[in-house]
């Protein structure tokens, strides 16, 4: 390494990674910083669309993007692996394939599903993780329709589908389902009652916490597609097809199962020797992580604390990239011996779609629901597509369609 040119190793190119190392590469001229982005894969992926992919909404290929075509490879060194832990003591990074020394880093290495231990979930339910787990989650469903009229024996359950966590996914991913499944039973010639979608949430409410006006029309816009609530049922076991749900162990039997609960900071920060707090590390106001010179953690694999409320703020998308500008300010200011920033969240709202023409949500403090929701998530989407590529990337990725 040029011992006059600091390296700067941002791990995982999700939300917060691809706006930092973008920002990074504004910020520094070449000569001033070698920057460096691992990741898993070759592509960034939008974590925001899984759900759609997991229902066969889109394809699978609008909800990525090669890193290559959106981070030029001659500024920023690219290296595609996986993380394995960091050595802070040494200030290197362990990938699987080799190792990885850093001056400064980032770690936005994103989230895990967490199970938080439920009997069986691990082992037989599908998670909304990734590009590949949710391709897999929609070839199943598909497969599970394909072979229903062809399999005399065929469980009469086996088209239900159960989603575990009433939460902000799960009911985002029904939306879609109430979307695509009526397709399936068209495609496969099968009766749309015999397919359904089935949602289990262990609070009085899906949707906890959000207002209430909304979490209503959220409900009865969904039941009236098909989809049915299943409210105050905590899941006590995941067994390989049914939920055991409640004190008299109910059993609610499906073909196609999945976990959408709870998530967790990537695993690698507990293998590095950070401070967990329920998954993830506590940073402090510039986002370093405790104690930490030159460690940046963001995204989803951080708690940043809503000092006016005294809990953390939840970890969305949107915060991830506000993270990004900080971290991008604050690694400025440390390499140019000027004083760090405070992180400030600017909270633009929240909106949860309910499949492909219809929303719910609070956008700068007004609540919109239906169509004008809808088109309002698009916005929000698209908006991304656009700081990440311009509008080359949003003419090829962005969410073009009319309805
Ligand atoms: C279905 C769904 C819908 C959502 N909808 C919204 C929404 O509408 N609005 C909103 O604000 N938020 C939403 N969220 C939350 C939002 O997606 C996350 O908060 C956001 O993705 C966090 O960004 P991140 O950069 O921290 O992590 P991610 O976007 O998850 O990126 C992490 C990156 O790190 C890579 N990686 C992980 N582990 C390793 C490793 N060991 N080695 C190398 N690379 C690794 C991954 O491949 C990925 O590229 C949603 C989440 C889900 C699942």
């Amino acid at each position: 390494m040029n011992a006059n040119k600091p390296r700067i190793v941002v791990l995982g190119a999700g939300y917060a990674g691809m706006m930092t190392t973008k920002r990074l590469t504004q910020k520094f001229g070449a000569e001033e910083a070698e920057i460096v982005l691992v990741n898993k894969h070759n592509y960034h992926y939008q974590t925001t669309w899984l759900h759609e992919v997991a229902a066969g909404t889109i394809n699978p290929n609008q909800a990525r993007v090669m890193i290559k075509d959106v981070i030029n490879p001659n500024r920023v060194r690219l290296i595609y692996d996986s993380v394995v832990k960091v050595n802070k003591e040494e200030k290197q990074v362990v990938l699987e394939n080799s190792e990885l020394s850093y001056d400064y880093l980032v770690i936005s290495l994103g989230f895990e599903t967490n199970t938080f231990g439920i009997k069986g979930m691990e082992e037989n339910a599908f998670f909304i993780q990734d590009i590949d787990s949710c391709r897999y989650i929609y070839e199943h469903i598909e497969y599970q329709f394909a072979k229903y009229n062809n399999d005399p024996e065929a469980d009469e359950d086996s088209l239900n589908i159960l989603v575990g966590g009433g939460g902000f996914t799960g009911v985002e991913f029904v939306g879609e389902l109430a979307e695509k499944i009526p397709e399936l039973c068209k495609k496969y010639d099968v009766e749309r009652s015999k397919a359904r979608i089935i949602n289990v949430e262990a609070a009085p409410s899906i949707m906890p916490g959000f207002d209430k006006e909304l979490v209503a029309y959220a409900k009865s816009s969904l039941q009236s597609r098909g989809v049915e609530f299943r409210e105050g049922a905590a899941i006590k076991e995941c067994t390989e097809d049914a939920f055991i749900v409640g004190d008299d162990n109910e059993e609610i039997k499906a073909g196609t199962i999945v976990w959408t609960g709870g998530v967790k900071g990537s695993p690698v920060l507990a293998e590095s020797g950070f401070e967990i707090t329920k998954g993830k590390v506590t940073v402090d106001g510039d986002l370093r992580a405790p104690g930490e010179e030159d460690i940046f953690i963001i995204g989803d694999c951080a708690w940043v604390m809503n000092e006016a409320e005294g809990r953390p703020f939840p970890p969305t998308a949107q915060a991830a990239i506000q993270h990004a500008d900080t971290c991008a300010n604050n690694l400025y200011a440390l390499l140019n011996n000027q004083p760090l920033e405070k992180f400030v969240f600017d909270d633009k709202g929240t909106v949860a779609s309910l499949g492909i023409t219809d929303a719910m949500g609070t956008v700068f403090d007004r609540k919109l629901y239906g169509k004008t929701a809808a088109a309002m998530k698009k916005v929000v989407d698209n908006r991304y597509v656009f700081m990440l590529g311009g509008p080359k990337l949003f003419l090829k990725k962005g969410k073009i369609r009319p309805f």
